[in-house]
């Protein structure tokens, strides 16, 4: 959108500047283009800082293409016949089929109403011009040349507008089954997840009672594989429905202004039993000029604390000596951004395998003889969560050294 929108005021001021020159610009062209040429900037400019407010900037700045675009055709065929009216006319019924085009892809709500509009100024030119007397002379010639290529665009344009209509219809059918695909698939997974995961709680009930009765011995150890599992059970379940819920592109991101070093801390008490289970460290070092900004953070709370729950798990899963860091900060690379980072003394990752390891369902079988259970969906999950987000991601790491995620995330708007 951005590109096309430069693209479009680039292209204007270079007719316009070419126009001029040449002495084919008319009055109207002289402040209607550069006025035109700003606003296609300004849509540019709008969808880089505000994307989500694009759907403001975008109907005016295609009405008042629109209104360009009729009042250059009244010039043309208003005035005494010359070579200026007749490339006006040649140009603009160029012009006209990319303008559809734009509109129905741009504003596909009021595409078809802002080219219809337009095609009906056509029609009405048209129908006045039948009403004007023929000029003499050479003029004549001109004046029929410039009229016949009004009522060729007043021929060829309905098909097109038709096409262009039919394919949003098209489109939105499309958009529509494939929100209920992702709404039944949501229903299915929801309905499994609970199916199974209710009974599986209880399980793990069950056993927590059996191994108060147990001292030890070769049940207590069965019991403690029996438990292994059904954890493991649950959260591999808790992946994947987190990871199709993610496929939905109407998921919305629920914004909440949320204490952001409270939340960290907590993540670090939350997991410090597991680490200190292995002998390992888990620190937590928050920017101490930033705390306050960062105790009023906006974003979606449960969307960051998923991200450094997922990272903070595969630290402590794949480092067997050393210890695990999560550091928090202001960005230094973006203003208004949150810089988050993981990192641990770990087994590390091939540079060959930096890439593959956020893909869906990748677990590298490595030769570390490392046998910790997972789904290979983590990863993905906080790829698409930043993604979602708005964020970025980067994982540094070095085999045997350890592992580095870190993840840039934006500030929410307010509302
Ligand atoms: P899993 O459930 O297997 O942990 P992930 O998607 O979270 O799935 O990770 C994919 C793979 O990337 C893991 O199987 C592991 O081999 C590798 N990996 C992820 N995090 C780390 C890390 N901190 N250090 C070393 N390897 C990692």
């Amino acid at each position: 959108m951005t590109g096309v929108a430069l693209l479009a005021a680039m292209g204007a001021m270079l007719i316009w500047v070419t126009d001029r020159q040449r002495g084919l610009a008319t009055e109207w062209d002289l402040w209607a283009i550069p006025m035109l040429a700003a606003l296609y900037l300004g849509v540019g400019i709008l969808h880089v800082v505000r994307p989500r407010h694009i759907g403001l900037g975008l109907p005016p700045t295609l009405i008042a293409t629109s209104i360009y675009l009729l009042g250059a055709i009244h010039l043309a065929m208003a005035g005494p016949s010359s070579v200026q009216q007749l490339y006006a006319m040649s140009s603009i019924a160029q012009m006209l089929p990319v303008f559809y085009i734009v509109a129905f892809v741009a504003w596909p709500r009021g595409g078809a109403w802002v080219s219809g509009i337009t095609y009906s100024g056509l029609v009405l030119q048209y129908l006045f011009s039948l009403q004007t007397p023929l000029p003499m002379g050479g003029a004549s010639e001109l004046y029929l040349v410039t009229n016949k290529t009004l009522l060729a665009a007043l021929v060829m344009h309905p098909g097109g507008i038709l096409a262009l209509s039919f394919i949003t219809h098209l489109r939105g059918q499309l958009n529509r089954s494939q929100q209920d695909a992702f709404k039944g698939k949501e229903r299915f997974l929801a309905m499994l997840s609970h199916e199974i995961r209710t009974p599986l709680q209880a399980m793990l009930g069950t056993i927590d009672l059996l191994a108060l009765k147990l001292r030890g011995g070769t049940e207590a150890r069965a019991l403690d594989r029996l438990r292994g599992s059904a954890i493991q059970l649950d959260a591999h379940l808790r992946d994947v429905t987190e990871f199709t819920r993610l496929e939905n592109p109407a998921l919305r991101i629920q914004a909440e202004t949320f204490d952001l070093v409270r939340l960290l801390n907590e993540l670090r008490e939350e997991w410090l039993p597991q680490a200190q289970a292995k002998g390992l460290s888990l620190s937590l070092d928050i920017a101490p000029s930033d705390q306050a900004v960062l105790q009023t953070w906006r974003a979606d709370a449960t969307r960051v604390r998923q991200i450094v729950c997922n990272l903070t798990s595969n630290a402590l899963k794949y480092t067997l000596v050393g210890g695990v860091t999560i550091r928090a900060s202001l960005s230094t690379k973006q203003r208004g951004h949150l810089w988050l980072q993981v990192e641990d003394s770990g087994i590390g990752i091939a540079p060959q395998h930096l890439e593959t390891v956020f893909q869906p369902y990748v677990r590298l079988e490595d030769a570390r003889a490392l046998r910790v259970e997972g789904s290979g969906l983590g990863l993905a999950v906080v790829k698409r969560l930043v993604e979602r987000l708005g964020g970025s991601l980067h994982l540094d790491s070095h085999p045997d050294r350890g592992s580095r995620f870190t993840v840039e995330l934006p500030m929410a708007d307010n509302g």
